[in-house]
């Protein structure tokens, strides 16, 4: 299995703007991060988490030219506004591609992006819609998946083998966080450095606190914000623990 971060940026991407830099040093490359997905490849199989409003550079810089699923976490709009990028994949693979997410999204996202997954006079539809099971096989792969808090929403955490993403994380359900046990990775979202309250995500002592939990052999995280500067936040975390940034593989 090869993970790739494709962006690991919060909603406005960091840097916010121009000149508007937060905690980060422009001069690390890292610290420049375009929206959140990620693509997960097992064999020739290609899952897509999420369609970052950035989707079309980060497949261009994947050399991705294929997808054979997407998985959405939840409809925030830094999650799902790059869905028109698909339509190049649709043609260069002369398919509809299917789109799996919870029920709750089906309406929103069929609805916005219409001409997507119904088409219009002039144009055929690309993607199919698809509602989530918990346990669900895409080319005989196991997916599991499960929703976790992120404020007034609920957001789906996905474990693939001993891979899981949780973005967009404020805490854990009853005793779910059990079934991150065993993880060699887990990449996981992280705002900002600080103990400041953010009613939809974790601060990065909870965030510790679960990865103290569950004990995965790596963590990353992802969704930082300009708030983060990817070496101050390496000098916080013990070796097996670090910040992510476009275009890092993993290999498990
Ligand atoms: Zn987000
Ligand atoms: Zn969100």
């Amino acid at each position: 299995m090869k993970i790739r971060l494709l962006g690991c940026g919060g909603s406005f991407g960091s840097p916010l703007a121009w000149n508007k830099t937060g905690n980060i040093d422009i001069n690390n490359k890292r610290n420049f991060r375009t929206r959140s997905s990620v693509l997960v490849t097992i064999d020739n199989t290609n899952f897509l988490i999420d369609c970052s409003p950035d989707l079309r550079q980060q497949l261009y810089d994947a050399k991705c030219t294929n997808i054979d699923a997407v998985l959405f976490t939840h409809l925030h709009s830094d999650h799902v506004a790059g869905l028109p990028d698909i339509r190049a994949i649709s043609l260069i693979n002369k398919k509809i591609i299917p789109a799996y997410m919870p029920e709750i999204m089906i309406n929103e996202i069929t609805s916005n992006y219409n001409f997507i997954f119904n088409g219009t006079k002039d144009y055929e539809p690309f993607m199919t819609a698809k509602i989530l099971e918990n346990n669900f096989k895409i080319n005989n792969i196991k997916i599991e998946t499960f929703k976790h808090n992120h404020g007034s929403i609920d957001v789906q955490t996905y474990r693939i083998g001993n891979f899981a993403y949780s973005t967009d994380l404020k805490k854990f359900y009853n005793n779910d966080l059990d079934k991150l046990k065993n993880l060699d990775i887990w990449i996981v979202g992280l705002l900002r450095p600080d103990q400041h309250e953010h009613p939809s995500h974790a601060t990065f002592d909870e965030i510790m606190e679960y990865i103290d939990y569950i004990k995965p052999k790596k963590t990353v995280f992802t969704h930082m914000t300009a708030l983060l500067d990817e070496k101050e936040t390496l000098k916080k975390c013990p070796p097996n623990i670090m910040p992510g940034y476009d275009g890092l593989e993993l290999i498990l």
